[in-house]
């Protein structure tokens, strides 16, 4: 689990991030995941897989807090959109 200064460290960069005046393309996805991971900070969801529920590994939420999976779901779902791009 992530400690306080941890925790306080993410919320300040996804404040930071969804602060953004970004209104299309990339840039946008970015602000709306910021906010989403915002709103999963306060309702203490944050941290846990949107797919298997599990603990999503520290290292991966500091790298990128936006982050909705663990490292095994996404790599699942990069081999997956691999076998979709072959067809
Ligand atoms: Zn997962």
């Amino acid at each position: 689990m992530l400690d306080a200064a941890e925790r306080a460290l993410i919320r300040r960069r996804l404040q930071r991030l969804a602060a953004g005046e970004a209104r299309s393309g990339e840039a946008l996805a970015v602000r709306q995941g910021a906010l989403a991971a915002l709103q999963r900070l306060d309702q203490r969801g944050f941290g846990l897989c949107t797919r298997c529920l599990l603990e999503i590994e520290r290292s991966r939420l500091l790298a990128d807090p936006t982050v909705r999976w663990c490292a095994g779901c996404a790599d699942d779902e990069t081999a997956a959109a691999a076998r979709r791009a072959q067809v």
